[in-house]
C-alpha cells in the first residue's frame, strides 16, 4: 500500500482511543471541562452504565455562540496558546481533543449558553460529522449528551466490561472530582436513581461521610502540611481502619487526580510497621505545588504526572502523613479491645453480618479464631483474616499474662485480666528482637571510617549541623567543621556501619529541619531485615515451660507488643465478653 494521509475520520478515531477508552473516560472529561469552566453545579446522568447515554449539565461560563463548533474541532482549546504555556498549566484540560474525540465516537449534542448572550446555542453531531445547529433557550451552563458511545466503532464495545463495572469506573470518578472539589455540588445518577449527592458547601469531611458513612469519615485524620511553597492536605485513616487493597487511597496534585506510584509508596512508608501485610489505609490527599514543577503533558488521558523533584514530594507526603498519624489519638469513647459485636455463624466462619471490607477498632472481624494462620498463607481469606486484632496504636502496652501454655507447637495460650490471649510465637519473638536491637541502636556506638569523608552543606543547613553538633555526637557521629560550609566526618552510628556517611549525614539534616528523631526510618529498615534473617523462634518449635515464660514476659516489656515489625499480629485477643455471647450467657443475666 502506498503510504497516505489518513482520512480525517481515522485520524479523529485514533486520536479518541486514548482519550475515551470507556464510558468513565467521557464522564471524567465532561466533568474536568465543567469544571474548569468554574462550575458550582454539575449532574451527572447516566444509562446503561453510560452505553446508552452519559449526560452532563454545569452551570459554568459556558461557550459563545460563534464558537461552539471550534469547541468540538480537535486541538482547539482556550485553555492553551503557546507551547510555554504547557510548563504552566492551571486548568484540568489543555489539549483541546476530549469534545472532537467524543464526537467521533457517539451520537454528541452539546448545548451552551454564555450568560452575556441573549440566547444559547446547540450543536448535533453523528460520528464526527456535524448534522445540526440551532439556537436553544437554556439555562447558564453547558449541557453535553453522549448517547450510544461507540456505536461506530463496535470493536470498542467488545472491550467494555460489565455494567457493575462499567458503573463502578464512573462511580469513582466523580466521587473523586466530588471530594476534590467540594466546594461544587455534585450529584450522580444512574437509570434516574441518585446514587451520589454532595451538597456543594466546601465541607470536605461531610463528602467522605456521603462517600464512605459517617462512621468512617468521623474516625478520619485530618493531615495538613506546608513546605516551600507545596502544600499537601487531606485525609487519611487512623491506622485501626484499613482495607484490603490500594483502591482508596488517592491522590491529587492541583486539582487533578493522579495515578503516582511513588505517592502511594510514600504514604504506605508512613504506615509503617503500624499496618498489617495486606492492608491499606484509606486517604484522600491533595497536593498544591507551583505548576512549573509537574509535567502533566505525559498521556493523553493527563492522569499521569512528573515531577521535576520527585524526592521532594515523596519526602513531604510520607512525613506529613507520618506526623498526623503520630498526633491521632483515637477516637474518644472506641473501645480499645476488639470485641465482635454480632455472633459468629461457626459452621461457615462467617460473621452474621454483611461483609464488609472495613476492619475497626472494636469491630475485628472473626474469621481470625479460625483462619488466623501462618504468615505464608497469602490468601485474600487470610489476609483479611488476619485483619483482627490490629485495632490498636502503637504504644498500646499489654496487660501481665498468666501463661497457660502452647499449642499446636506455634501458639502461646495465656490468661489476662480481660480475657484470652493467643499468641503467635514467632511473630512475638520478632517483635522482641526488633525492640531490642532498636534499644540497642539508641546506645549510639561510633564506626571510625577508614579514610574521613567531606561533605558539602547549603549555608542553612550548615548552621543548623553547627547547632546540633552535640546531638550528632551523642547519636554517633565524629563531625566537625572543615572549611566553609564543609564538613568532615570520622565516623557514623556503629548500628548503620556501611552506610554511605554523605548520605547519612543529608538524611540526619533533614530529620533536623523537620524536627524528628534522626534517622529513625533508616534504623527501622536496618533493624527489621537484622531480624529477619537472625533466627526467630519459628513456629513448629515445642518450647519449654522456661522458654515459653521468657517469651511472654518479654512481650509484655515491648512498646508496641500487637504487631511484628512486619506488622502483622502477634496475638489475637478473646474478651470475656465474647465468651459470654459466644456461649449465649450474655442475654441470661
Ligand atoms: P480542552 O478541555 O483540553 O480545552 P476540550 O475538547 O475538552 O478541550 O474542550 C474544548 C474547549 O471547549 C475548551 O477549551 C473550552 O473552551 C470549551 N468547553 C468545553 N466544555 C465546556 C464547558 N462545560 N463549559 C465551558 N466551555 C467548555
Ligand atoms: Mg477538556
Amino acid at each position: 500500500m502506498p503510504i497516505q494521509v489518513l482520512a480525517d475520520e481515522v485520524a479523529s478515531q485514533i486520536a479518541a482511543g486514548e482519550v475515551v477508552e470507556r464510558p468513565a473516560s467521557v464522564v471524567k472529561e465532561l466533568t474536568e471541562n465543567a469544571l474548569d469552566a468554574g462550575a458550582r453545579v454539575i449532574e451527572v446522568s447516566i444509562r446503561d452504565a453510560g452505553k446508552q447515554l452519559i449526560e452532563v449539565s454545569d452551570d459554568g461560563s459556558g461557550i459563545a455562540g460563534a464558537e461552539i463548533n471550534l469547541a468540538v474541532a480537535r486541538h482547539a482549546t482556550s485553555k492553551l496558546s503557546l507551547a510555554d504555556d504547557l510548563f504552566n498549566i492551571r486548568t484540568l484540560g489543555f489539549r483541546g481533543e476530549a469534545l472532537a474525540s467524543i464526537a467521533s465516537v457517539s451520537e454528541f449534542t452539546l448545548t451552551s449558553h454564555r450568560l452575556d448572550e441573549a440566547s444559547g446555542r446547540e450543536i448535533r453531531i453523528l460520528g464526527g460529522k456535524l448534522v445540526g445547529e440551532t439556537a436553544k433557550g437554556s439555562p447558564q451552563g453547558t449541557l453535553v449528551r453522549v448517547e450510544n458511545l461507540f456505536h461506530n466503532v463496535p470493536a470498542r464495545l467488545k472491550f467494555l466490561k460489565s455494567n457493575a463495572a462499567e458503573r463502578q469506573q464512573i462511580d469513582a470518578l466523580v466521587m473523586r472530582y466530588a471530594l476534590a472539589y467540594p466546594e461544587v455540588r455534585f450529584t450522580l445518577r444512574h437509570d434516574g436513581r441518585t446514587v451520589l449527592q454532595t451538597s456543594g458547601d466546601g465541607d470536605r469531611r461531610a463528602v467522605l461521610a456521603s462517600i464512605y458513612g459517617p462512621e468512617v469519615a468521623r474516625q478520619l485524620v485530618e493531615v495538613e502540611f506546608g513546605m516551600e511553597g507545596e502544600k499537601l492536605s487531606g485525609f487519611i485513616s487512623p491506622p485501626s481502619l484499613t482495607r484490603s487493597n490500594r483502591r482508596d487511597i488517592i491522590f491529587f496534585v492541583n486539582g487533578r487526580w493522579v495515578q503516582n506510584v511513588p505517592l502511594t509508596t510514600a504514604l504506605l512508608q508512613a504506615y509503617h510497621t503500624l499496618l498489617m501485610v495486606g492492608r491499606y489505609p484509606l486517604a484522600a490527599l491533595f497536593v498544591e505545588i507551583p505548576p512549573p514543577e509537574v509535567d502533566v503533558n505525559v498521556h493523553p488521558a493527563k492522569s499521569e504526572v512528573r515531577f521535576r523533584n520527585q524526592d521532594k514530594v515523596f519526602s513531604m507526603v510520607q512525613r506529613a502523613a507520618r506526623r498526623a498519624l503520630l498526633a491521632h489519638s483515637p477516637v474518644a469513647g472506641m473501645e480499645v479491645g476488639p470485641v465482635w459485636t454480632q455472633p459468629i455463624n461457626w459452621q461457615s466462619g462467617q460473621p452474621q453480618r454483611p461483609g464488609l471490607d472495613w476492619t475497626m477498632a472494636g469491630e475485628a472481624l472473626p474469621e481470625g479464631v479460625a483462619a488466623g494462620g501462618e504468615g505464608e498463607d497469602e490468601a485474600e481469606v487470610g489476609l483479611e483474616a488476619r485483619g483482627m486484632a490490629q485495632a490498636q496504636l502503637p504504644g498500646n502496652r499489654i496487660p501481665l499474662l498468666r501463661l497457660l501454655g502452647q499449642i499446636g507447637a506455634a501458639y502461646l495460650v495465656a490468661e489476662g485480666p480481660d480475657g484470652l490471649y493467643l499468641i503467635d510465637q514467632h511473630a512475638a519473638h520478632e517483635r522482641v528482637l526488633f525492640e531490642r536491637l532498636m534499644e540497642q541502636g539508641e546506645k549510639k556506638l561510633a564506626q571510625a571510617l577508614l579514610e574521613p569523608v567531606i561533605a558539602q552543606f547549603p549555608p542553612s543547613q550548615m548552621n543548623l549541623l553547627r547547632q546540633e553538633l552535640q546531638t550528632l555526637r551523642n547519636s554517633g557521629f565524629d563531625v566537625e567543621e572543615f572549611g566553609t560550609n564543609t564538613v568532615r566526618v570520622r565516623a557514623i552510628p556503629a548500628d548503620l556501619s556501611g552506610a554511605d556517611p554523605v548520605l547519612l549525614l543529608r538524611a540526619v539534616v533533614e530529620d533536623f529541619e523537620e524536627d524528628e528523631t534522626p534517622l529513625q526510618a533508616e534504623r527501622e529498615a536496618r533493624i527489621i531485615a537484622r531480624v529477619c534473617k537472625r533466627s526467630a523462634v519459628r513456629s513448629g518449635q515445642v518450647l519449654t515451660p522456661l522458654e515459653q515464660k521468657n517469651l511472654l514476659e518479654s512481650l509484655e516489656q515491648c512498646i508496641s507488643p500487637r504487631t511484628c515489625p512486619h506488622g502483622r499480629p502477634t496475638m489475637i485477643h478473646l474478651p470475656v465478653g465474647l465468651l459470654e455471647r459466644q456461649f449465649g450467657r450474655r442475654g441470661a443475666r
